[in-house]
């Protein structure tokens, strides 16, 4: 038996990034190495999370 570790199915590890043309919303997807996934729509919640994924550091163990 091989343990294959979850998948969140539409969703690859990392940052989506979508619909960045300016007639669309940014949509971007976040899965986190916790495996914990958000979503941010709009483009200052957009900027909020990428700045947040990109710094490398999981923030939602830190919340304790
Ligand atoms: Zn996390």
């Amino acid at each position: 038996m091989i343990e294959q570790p979850p998948v969140v199915t539409g969703i690859p590890a990392g940052l989506t990034v979508r619909g960045l043309d300016r007639e669309q919303t940014p949509v971007v997807d976040w899965l986190c190495t916790c495996r914990l996934h958000e979503r941010a729509t709009g483009r200052a919640a957009v900027q909020q999370l990428l700045a947040r994924a990109r710094a490398g550091v999981c923030p939602h163990r830190a919340a304790a």
